[in-house]
């Protein structure tokens, strides 16, 4: 069935229409929020935050801090119990990062788009060649195979901590595989929280 993608938008702006006319900006959702702490942003009040990130989804002035809170959300989901109006949350972080980007210049927005692939791309060799076991890794890529296993291996897991310290979104099995990774290249388990 054809995507009606001016329809799908639409619902999404009644959604977020609902969550503005919702949200109490009580707090309760940033408060079991990882983030803010890890993002350097914990000294600011709950209710601040919040608040903020209404601030973006009404195309008001907001907050810097409301506006890396948005950026830095990394989907773990902790805060969706948590709301006392039935709003849930990371979707409403969702749709403030949503509302950022459509104020961005278009060449900004693509400028960023680029670095975030080609990021990615180098993640994704990264992590494919860990998974190899080193024989096969050798048959398929040789040069790649020449005492690079361990080296890969510890980039990958540097990588993955870096995504966790930044709250950037990555799966749990990612993460269960940086463990387990960690231990087989020889290194200390992660001081990192896993959420
Ligand atoms: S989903 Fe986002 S807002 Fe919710 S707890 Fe996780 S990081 Fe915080
Ligand atoms: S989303 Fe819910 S928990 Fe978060 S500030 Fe608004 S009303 Fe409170």
């Amino acid at each position: 069935m054809p995507i009606d993608t001016a329809a799908f938008l639409s619902s999404l702006d009644d959604r977020v229409e609902d969550i503005v006319d919702a949200c109490t900006r009580c707090g309760k959702c940033a408060l079991v929020c990882p983030t803010p702490a890890l993002a350097g942003i914990g000294a600011v009040s709950n209710e601040a935050l919040t608040g903020g990130v209404i601030d973006i989804l009404k195309d008001m002035p907001h907050s810097l801090e409301a506006e890396t809170w948005a950026r830095a959300c990394c989907g773990s989901g902790f805060c969706i119990d948590a709301c006392p109006e039935g709003i849930n949350p990371r979707f409403m972080l969702t749709m403030a990062r949503r509302s950022l980007n459509e104020r961005r210049p278009a060449d900004d927005a693509r400028a960023e788009g680029r670095q975030a692939f080609k990021a990615m791309q180098s993640g994704v060799r990264m992590l494919s060649r860990l998974q190899l076991a080193p024989e096969l890794l050798a048959r398929i890529n040789p040069a790649a195979a020449v005492d690079l296993v361990r080296p890969v291996g510890v980039a990958a897991i540097l990588l993955i901590e870096l995504a966790i310290q930044q709250g950037w979104s990555i799966g749990v099995g990612t993460a269960r595989l940086h463990l387990d990774r960690r231990d087989l290249a020889g290194l200390p388990q992660s001081i990192f929280p896993i959420h």
